[in-house]
């Protein structure tokens, strides 16, 4: 059996991507064998997991030639379950080179090909905006999970990607289909962020999940000591909500 793939994407950086990658990573990680791919040449997954890095995503996807190392060669375990494709700067030159390699949207495919039964779940952090590497997330993935704040312009924002995930399908044949909205960073205190939700809730299309992430400090404080939200404070709210959104995105995966 082939792992189910999930892109975690959204264009705009900042909305928790990166935070929900390993977090729910981590959650599934309990039941799943789990492989989190760090696919932003900002490598802050990479980062948060704490790890020395030696060979990363960019010496597998290569630049304006093929990658000479093969995905097996970059994997670290990071914990029991859970094991990471670490990413470097360096991935800068593999986003641009890329343009100018044939079948230059199923190369993170090709590579994902020669690791996938090996896994149940595979997790993609994806960069922000819309080059090559977020083609390539989406061509390789069969769902997409795109976490959002619940602020205006980045809910609006949420049209043109999924605008930009139909021009993939048109263009290449294959993309990933939306797994769900994931409201990330909240607070829903506030009557605008209430408002919001309840506009994402009108919309069935959207699949919004009935998990939102509460916002906390205690995320940074978690990152910067390299763990999972729920290893650092599992009874703060937002571990809690990090386990449900596991139940959801199982549920949604086996109906
Ligand atoms: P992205 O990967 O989309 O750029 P990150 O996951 O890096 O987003 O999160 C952006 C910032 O918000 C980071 O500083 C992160 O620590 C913080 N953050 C993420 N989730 C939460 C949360 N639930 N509560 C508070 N801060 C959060
Ligand atoms: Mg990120």
């Amino acid at each position: 059996m082939s792992a189910w793939t999930i892109a975690v994407a959204n264009h705009k950086g900042g909305v928790g991507k990166t935070t929900t990658t390993f977090n729910v990573g981590f959650e599934l990680s309990n039941t799943y064998n789990v492989l989190l791919i760090d696919l932003d040449p900002q490598a802050s997954l990479t980062k948060d997991t704490g790890i020395d890095i030696d060979k990363h995503i960019g010496n597998v996807l290569g630049t304006t030639s093929r990658g000479t190392i093969s995905m097996k060669d970059i994997i670290v375990e990071i914990r029991p379950n859970l094991q990471l494709a670490p990413s470097s700067a360096e991935l800068a030159a593999t986003d641009l080179s890329l343009i100018a390699r044939q079948n230059n949207e199923a190369i993170l495919l090709e590579a994902i090909n020669e690791v996938d039964t090996l896994f149940d779940l595979i997790i993609i952090d994806c960069p922000p905006g819309l080059g090559m590497l977020t083609v390539n997330a989406l061509y390789a993935s069969h769902s997409v999970l795109i976490p959002t704040q619940l602020d205006a312009r980045d809910i609006s924002g949420i049209a043109l990607f999924i605008d930009t995930m139909n021009e993939i399908q048109s263009s290449y044949g294959e993309c990933a289909t939306l797994l769900g909205i994931l409201p990330t960073i909240t607070d829903t205190r506030t009557k605008q962020e209430q408002t919001f939700l309840e506009a994402l809730r009108e919309r069935p299309d959207l699949k919004l999940f009935n998990t939102i992430i509460p916002r906390t400090v205690r995320v940074r404080e978690a990152r910067t000591q390299h763990l999972a939200i729920s290893e650092y404070e599992p009874t703060n709210p937002v571990s809690l909500a990090y386990q449900n959104l596991a139940k959801e995105i199982i549920d949604r995966g086996t109906n």
